[in-house]
């Protein structure tokens, strides 16, 4: 593949990286110091106006700065020492400078403080302050992030002038790296960050082969409108060619990082470019006092602070912020720490040769990328890696792809660049949280499912017993009705008799008696027919009546009758 003899590095960023060397030295040496801060030999570094305090059991979890482990593993020392270059012409490789220049920690964040904070105790209580303002808008932009956040160590600068923190929380760490997410004021102290100068290698992929057609702003455009946490998209200038260059993209949010990685493709205005993960270069340790690689300041021999562009003592009472540009190493036209000067171009050979050459030794997580003029002629091998045996990467979360961008030996975790067992560790907890939660869930939700089934079932059962209850009252009355019409009916019919065998009775009294009480009897004839006739009425209504009732009754049971059944049998199956 073509890519494998285009630099990936960029310059720009060794560029940054050089001019802020002083502060990261400064930085590495407090992490040295505090990972040996055993030792007798070594000053305390941390003045009258500096705090540190020992990890909370919140953050005690994660493993300490990269170099810790190489300090302490005395095995590996002794390895590397073993094949220490003999050559005095050559600057010793030394553990400091190795562990230095494969330590991926992230920058520090430094926040500006007015009034300073002047006392242990305004720092306690300013930091608690500023997390819980912190942590509130993290937590809702960052939902999936359940971690507890927090900072690894923090300490005060510049008689308090300067708060600094350090933390391996590639999602807090971008989230602390924007001045939006900052108040203007904690309490009565007004804060203002300090932009970070160096650009976290974590959460940052290449985007190969841009054409020059499509611009940076092009691909941010694009890619928003598919990734909500964009950093910042940056052009790699050193791998400018007439046609095409690779773009850097780094993400806010490391799942979004993850998605990106694991498609290996992004389509930009129609065409479909490679996305890789980023590797930075190893780092190169300069002394800040004399500009030497390999050292730093306290292992330093020169008597004076040496100028970076005169070579000259910076303290001669020159202005050297204006003095002549000459290189004290080789007399060229650069300042003593540029990459182009042939001794810091040489010792950074001879650093990537050692580290090439003791890959075995290298610790498990080290992916790194290998600039082009540290690799010889025939030397197509661009990843430093760790060779050590016994490694193996764990698989991605995600089955099986046919994308052939997303080469099976490629180490998916790894990438992140983080302490291998402080990352593992995290993503592993961070899995086994995730199937625990859904564990939960699922457990949750069939609890939930028998409840409610339950419920149903009981609701069916009363539901069928009251049904048959009404059922039951049904019938009774219709017995009921059906013995009382019968009861009517034959009463009627008994009236109706008798009334006829009374108008008998009284023709034949007629017959017997006197003239006078013919009269009476006549009236009382008259009468019997008129109670005849009304109960023969009532009769006939009563009968028409009840045949409507009948007929309503049946139509009710059959509508009952149909959604009861229907509710019944579709419990049962
Ligand atoms: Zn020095
Ligand atoms: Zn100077
Ligand atoms: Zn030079």
């Amino acid at each position: 593949m073509s890519a494998t003899t285009r630099p990936l590095r960029d310059p720009k960023q060794d560029q940054v990286g050089l001019k802020n060397m002083e502060r990261l030295e400064q930085q590495r040496r407090q992490k040295v110091a505090r990972s040996r801060s055993d030792d007798k030999d070594m000053d305390t570094p941390m003045n009258d106006d500096q705090y540190t305090y020992p990890k909370t059991p919140k953050t005690a979890r994660y493993n300490g700065p990269h170099q810790e482990k190489i300090y302490k593993n005395p095995n590996l020392q002794r390895k590397f020492n073993e094949q220490e270059y003999n050559d005095s012409e050559q600057i010793l490789i030394s553990d400091q400078a190795i562990a230095h220049s494969i330590d991926t920690s992230l920058p520090m964040i430094r926040i500006h403080c007015n009034p300073s904070i002047r006392s242990k105790e305004t720092g306690v209580q300013f930091i608690k302050d500023f997390m819980k303002y912190i942590e509130l808008n993290f937590r809702n932009e960052y939902p999936r992030h359940k971690d507890p956040i927090g900072l690894d160590q923090w300490w005060l600068q510049d008689n308090g002038n300067l708060f600094c923190g350090v933390t391996d929380d590639i999602d807090f760490y971008m989230y602390l790296c924007d001045v939006s997410h900052y108040p203007s004021s904690i309490g009565n102290v007004q804060i203002k960050l300090e932009p970070p100068k160096q650009l976290p290698a974590q959460n940052s992929v290449v985007i190969k082969f841009v054409p020059t057609t499509i611009s940076k702003d092009d691909v941010l455009d694009e890619m928003k409108l598919r990734f909500s946490s964009i950093f910042m998209v940056n052009e790699m200038i050193g791998t400018a060619r007439s046609s095409a260059r690779h773009i850097r993209v780094i993400f806010k949010q490391q799942n979004e990082y993850e998605k990106i990685i694991y498609d290996g493709k992004i389509v930009i205005q129609g065409l479909i470019l490679d996305v890789d993960e980023y590797l930075p270069p190893p780092k190169i340790l300069i002394c800040t006092k004399c500009n030497l690689p390999g050292h730093i300041k306290k292992a330093c021999q020169s008597p004076y602070i040496i100028c970076r562009r005169c070579g000259q003592d910076k303290e001669n009472g020159d202005s050297h912020t204006e003095c002549a540009i000459r290189c004290q190493h080789c007399g060229g036209n650069h300042i003593s720490t540029d990459y182009k000067c042939p001794t810091i171009g040489n010792f950074r050979k001879n650093l990537l040769d050692k580290l090439k050459n003791n890959t075995d030794k290298l610790p498990a997580h080290v992916r790194m990328y290998i600039p082009i003029d540290c690799r010889k002629p025939n030397d197509r091998d661009r990843i430093l890696t760790s060779s050590r045996r016994g490694y193996s990467a764990p698989h991605p979360p995600m089955t099986t792809t046919n994308n052939s961008s997303y080469s099976p030996t490629k180490n998916f975790w790894t990438s992140r660049q983080e302490a291998a067992n402080a990352s593992m560790s995290k993503e592993y907890s961070a899995i086994r949280e995730f199937d625990n939660d859904l564990n939960k869930i699922k457990r949750d939700f069939d609890e939930e499912k028998n409840r409610i089934n339950r419920l149903y079932e009981k609701q069916i059962e009363t539901v069928k017993k009251g049904w048959l209850i009404l059922q039951q009252q049904i019938r009774a009355q219709n017995e009921c009705l059906a013995s009382m019409q019968q009861v009517i009916s034959t009463t009627i019919d008994c009236s109706v008799s008798l009334s006829t065998t009374n108008n008998i009775l009284c023709e034949f009294v007629k017959t017997v008696c006197r003239d006078e009480q013919k009269e009476h009897i006549d009236s009382m004839k008259n009468t019997n027919g008129v109670t005849m006739t009304h109960l023969m009425q009532l009769k006939d209504s009563f009968q028409r009546e009840m045949i409507q009732y009948s007929t309503i009754m049946h139509k009710q049971i059959e509508l009952y009758q149909l959604p009861m059944e229907s509710i019944f049998s579709s419990q049962n199956g």
